[in-house]
């Protein structure tokens, strides 16, 4: 059952409530959710609930009335995300593990870790101990297999998962892997699964051949009954009568899952499919339908692998799929997870800056809830702080007078074009440069108190830029006042300090949470190819730090031609000639120099460093002034 406590509950009633529980038999597991805290009371024993709802303290009691409990969306409502290192999986991350099916020679490994760690996998995986069909297969290197594997993470910072097949290895994992792999033939095994649940070490449980989802989640439950706090799902394919790939994988298995569960499901579409031709659609089509990572076997040398090597991706397909799923997260409104290495290294140059918040400190334009919080959110890894600013010039301000590390800046938008504001402020900053960008899409929604319907509503306040962007919605709503306000998430807050069931706003999802507003209808954008490019912004000196790096691949130029027949042609024949594509060019007039122009071009930077240097200084002679925005990674 679920018990859930009244806000004002003092310490005292709570560990009476406890204690009544224990003594009946339950096992107890407190959730603080983030708007009530509850206790989730597990046990097969007869019990009248109105003996619990009596209780002081007690809000109310829920039956939880599926045979899996702790696993169960009725015993905790919120998805799960489970910290591995420095990698959270769930939430609005996609988390891709991939290495080797098994680990063969160190030389082996070294060379997968590295070259799928640059594509941009952040968990290695890499089998030891092989259950394999037949016992003259390969079986693994065993305990040098996942010593080897340790090796291989440490040196590319990334976490490891290997399958553990027998409950005698339970320390010799705890020391060598961070994520134990329960495969799909010891699903079942509950031994195993009591033995790893004692561990309280993450754990990926893969669904049997020939389990039911519901056989898949009461396995879980085994780990959580006995002590494990993270359980992630993995979906790797079940028997059907289909005999033309290996396994059949059961994407329906995703949405199911979330339904039932807050536990993150991953997909293994190696082992799902048995064919590597077919890995790359799958795995799309797991992402699509809502997995919270992928699995992928990658061999350098599949031909020769000594388990697996039909199924096992090239490293070069590999970088294609992360390419892929790269474009479809932001459809999704979600984030592939990221080492922190890739993300711009924290310079020593403001010791001002508090770090009580997080390492990093980030202003942002908006309140609380706005798309630039949920922007940087994305970009920055989980534990940066936030802070919110009135203007864009702030937000420049905070970031030149050393009082956040970096601030966020919308720049472009796909139905409404650039943000000239922020532009001209990128001018007047030069001391400020771009180290990085995040897209994201643009979903608005109808937000209004809780309690209030459709039906309530006279009035929508929202940024003027919301309003438009929801046009046809409102539309059909011609009896409504439309009330523009300066900010989306701003609008949201107003509407809840104000009280009235007759205002509604519109605004992001974040911006209904932090505000505890009720959604009233989701997804009432016109045209939901609506993204908005934010750009990164910090000082100089940390700017350089990163361009020191070597590894930016887009640039980000303004500059301004002689008013002249063939200036601008003479500028981009600089660019064209050595071959460097041009992603953006945008003219904008000059402040206090009627018709005259600015161009704010965006290129590709070439692999070749030398040739980029080139085509600056060129670009330079035939140009009157030219300023690099900044050179950042994409
Ligand atoms: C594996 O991941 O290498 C493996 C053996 O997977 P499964 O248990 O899904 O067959
Ligand atoms: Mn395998």
């Amino acid at each position: 059952m679920i018990v859930v406590l009244e806000h004002s509950i003092d310490p005292e009633e709570k560990r009476q409530i406890v204690g009544f529980l224990e003594e009946k038999g339950f096992r107890i597991r407190e959730i603080q959710g983030e708007e009530e805290t509850i206790l989730g009371a597990v046990g097969i024993i007869p019990i009248d609930l109105r003996e619990v709802e009596l209780l002081p303290g007690v809000a109310r009691v829920i039956p939880i009335t599926k045979p899996y409990k702790l696993a169960s969306r009725e015993f905790k409502r919120e998805d799960t995300s489970i910290p591995v290192g420095p990698v959270k999986i769930g939430g609005s991350r996609i988390t891709v593990i991939a290495g080797p099916c098994s680990v063969e020679s160190r030389e082996q490994i070294m060379e997968i870790a590295a070259l799928v760690r640059e594509s941009g996998a952040v968990i290695l995986r890499g089998g030891a101990y092989k259950p394999r069909s037949s016992p003259y297969a390969f079986q693994g290197l065993g305990e040098t297999g996942l010593k080897l594997l340790k090796e291989a993470g440490e040196a590319n910072g990334m976490p490891v998962i290997s399958e553990i097949v027998s409950p005698e290895h339970a320390r010799m994992f705890s020391e060598y892997t961070d994520i134990l792999q329960v495969g799909a033939r010891n699903m079942q095994n509950f031994e195993l699964l009591k033995t790893i649940g004692a561990l309280h070490k993450p754990v990926l449980l893969k669904r049997g051949p020939a389990a039911t989802i519901q056989d898949l989640l009461m396995s879980a439950e085994y780990l959580l009954a006995h002590g494990s706090e993270y359980v992630m799902l993995c979906e790797r394919g079940i028997r059907t009568f289909e005999t033309y790939t290996r396994n059949t994988l059961d994407i329906s298995a995703i949405p199911v899952v979330k339904k039932l569960s807050h536990l993150p499901i991953l997909v293994d579409p190696s082992h799902g499919t048995g064919i590597r031709a077919k890995v790359l659609p799958m795995a799309l089509a797991a992402v699509a339908a809502g997995a919270d990572g992928l699995v992928v076997e990658v061999h350098t040398d599949p031909e020769h692998a000594l388990s697996d090597g039909p199924q096992s991706l090239y490293p070069e397909q590999f970088e294609k799929l992360m390419r892929d799923i790269h474009a479809l997260a932001p459809v999704l409104s979600k984030e592939l997870s990221r080492l922190p290495e890739k993300l711009p290294k924290i310079s020593a140059y403001s010791p001002t800056i508090s770090t009580e918040q997080g390492p990093i400190l980030v202003a942002f334009q908006g309140e609380p809830g706005a798309f630039s919080e949920n922007a940087l959110q994305r970009y920055f890894p989980e534990n940066v702080g936030t802070l919110p600013l009135e203007h864009f010039r702030d937000v420049f301000d905070s970031v030149l007078t050393g009082k956040s590390h970096y601030g966020i800046i919308p720049i472009e938008n796909t139905l409404t074009g650039s943000i000239h504001q922020n532009y001209d402020l990128l001018l007047q900053y030069p001391d400020v440069r771009i180290v990085g960008e995040k897209t994201i899409r643009i979903i608005h929604n109808l937000i209004g108190l809780p309690g209030a319907t459709i039906e309530d509503i006279r009035r929508v306040y929202s940024h003027p830029q919301g309003l438009s962007q929801c046009a046809r919605f409102l539309d059909g709503h011609p009896q409504w006042e439309k009330v523009p306000f300066y900010d989306t998430a701003g609008s949201i807050a107003f509407i809840a300090r104000e009280g009235k069931k007759e205002n509604a706003g519109i605004a992001s999802l974040d911006a209904a949470r932090v505000n505890r507003m009720n959604v009233l209808k989701e997804g009432i954008e016109t045209d939901s190819q609506n993204y908005t490019r934010f750009v990164i912004i910090a000082r100089e000196e940390l700017a350089r730090n990163e361009g020191q790096s070597g590894t930016a691949n887009r640039a980000s130029l303004v500059f301004s031609t002689s008013n002249t027949p063939g200036s601008l042609f003479r500028a981009l024949q600089v660019l064209a000639e050595r071959n460097i594509n041009m992603v953006k060019l945008e003219s904008r007039p000059i402040a206090g120099k009627p018709w005259e122009e600015m161009f704010y071009v965006d290129v590709d930077i070439p692999p070749e460093r030398g040739t980029f240097q080139k085509a600056l200084e060129e670009l330079a002679s035939v140009t009157e002034t030219l300023r690099t925005l900044g050179l950042y990674t994409v």
